[in-house]
């Protein structure tokens, strides 16, 4: 199983400009799988990709080349909505509905998540993100700032592409030292520091997504000022949107003037192409054509979903009427952080909707989801020009996978790259990202068990 792993060594000390000898596997952003059983990658001096082919294009190269084969390249992965407080709790809740598993599993978790825990666990946060695939990361903090000051710093320090934001709250919280008279004006006021003090930072790596929780933590004078402070600054709004029944119906209560969950939050001035709404599990025609018309984007979540049966996102109609989606791992409400899970669970929950009759057509394939795992978030977040692919000219944040570890019988090999990713998302494996990279910078966290 570890015989591959022998090319190890080099990787930690590899520093840009380099070259990578490799099986190459990645969504074209034009459409289309590009597949090269042995590939060559140049990355220049500033961590961009300059050629992305055959070896057999650049002999002169190819021969000085880092050879990682039998290993696969991959583009990085792309997390769109993860809680970076709730990493301790994964795994725990299962079945619960998700207001219920909120107050019992996740607000004492949060409450805790002040700078002392989020100077220990945000380190050991980005190292499992980079070591489950994933180089860019989404992420909700907790209430307090410099919980987020932390953990913005511990993400400069590793490498990691990182979107986080700091909880807004003021309908119901877990910070008992919070005026509920100035709840409004301090959280706006400690975002917007957030904003001046990472949004940007390192050449865009790091980026602040202002986060209103979810409607029923908020009100809509807090929505609306959210909205209106992403917009003045050019940071996201990220948010939840209509994840499970017993939410959708309390989000009705508490806005009973609004026409149903999204117009809450068009209300709000939340909807844009800089939105990422975590879930929309139970969207009506007209919510999905608010989305679409507004250039909104979903974080589908397909593990959270099913493990707090709150149930499952029609993707196939949402892709038809022209949604923007990419996936997330909704850490603690997913147990993991792997991408290759989702595209997993996102394909059988697809499936177990045909099965009830409630999806016709065509299933999506491997290459449909590995493209919802990079390209599609890469959309979402409108750094598709920079990540989400490996073509000449984006930046390397890349990652390699041993196919040892998903093989069926040791020592076989899938030659049809569709077999390949097939193998990779429906046999991931725990340890498979051997060496992961942000910008030809490779980051902590992969090979760390294996
Ligand atoms: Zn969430």
């Amino acid at each position: 199983m570890l015989a591959s792993a022998l090319v190890t060594p080099e990787l930690p000390s590899l520093r840009p400009p380099f070259a990578l000898r490799a099986r190459v596997l990645t969504p074209l952003a034009a459409g289309g799988t590009y597949h090269e059983p042995d590939g060559l990658l140049l990355v220049d001096a500033a961590g961009r990709l300059t050629f992305v082919g055959a070896a057999g294009d650049r002999p002169a190269e190819a021969a000085t080349a880092l050879d990682l084969r039998p290993w696969v390249v991959l583009p990085g992965l792309i997390d769109l909505h993860a809680h970076l407080p709730q990493l301790p709790n994964a795994g725990l809740g299962a079945g619960l509905d998700v207001l219920t598993w909120l107050d019992r599993y996740i607000f004492p978790l949060e409450r805790g998540f002040d700078e002392a825990a989020a100077e220990r666990l945000a380190p050991i946060a980005w190292r499992a993100f980079a070591a489950a695939g994933t180089t860019t990361a989404v992420v909700h903090g907790a209430v307090y700032e410099a919980s987020l000051d932390a953990a913005f710093q511990a993400a400069a320090a590793h490498g990691i592409r990182a979107v986080i934001g700091k909880v807004m709250m003021d309908r119901l919280t877990y910070d008992p030292t919070i005026e509920p008279a100035t709840i409004l004006e301090r959280s706006l006021r400690e975002s917007s520091d957030l904003i001046a003090r990472w949004h940007g930072r390192d050449g865009g790596r790091l980026r602040y997504a202002v986060t209103p929780r979810f409607a029923v933590s908020c009100t809509a004078e807090m929505l609306r000022e959210s909205a209106a402070l992403a917009d003045s600054t050019g940071a996201y709004w990220q948010t939840h949107l209509s994840e499970d029944r017993g939410e959708i119906a309390e989000v009705a209560r508490l806005f009973p003037d609004a026409l149903d969950y999204v117009d809450v939050y068009e209300r709000a001035g939340g909807l844009g192409v800089r939105t990422i709404l975590a879930h929309a599990v139970h969207l009506s025609d007209r919510e999905l054509g608010r989305l679409v018309a507004t250039g909104s984007h979903v974080a589908h979540c397909p593990v959270s979903n099913l493990f707090l049966a709150s149930g499952v996102m029609p993707l196939a109609r949402y892709l038809e009427a022209g949604l923007s989606v990419g996936l997330g791992s909704d850490v603690a409400g997913g147990p993991e952080l792997s991408i290759f899970t989702a595209m997993r669970v996102g394909f059988y929950a697809q499936n177990a909707m045909r099965v009830a009759g409630l999806a016709s057509g065509p299933a999506l394939g491997p290459f449909d989801w590995l493209r919802l795992g990079t390209l599609g978030g890469a959309q979402a977040l409108g750094i598709d020009d920079l990540v989400g692919s490996l073509e000449p000219g984006k930046e390397a944040d890349l990652i390699a996978v041993d196919p040892a570890f998903v093989a069926s019988v040791p020592g076989s090999i899938d030659d049809d790259p569709e077999d390949l990713m097939s193998r990779l998302m429906f046999r991931a494996h725990p340890d498979m990202v051997r060496a992961a990279w942000v910008r030809g910078r490779a980051l902590e966290g992969p090979g760390a068990r294996g």
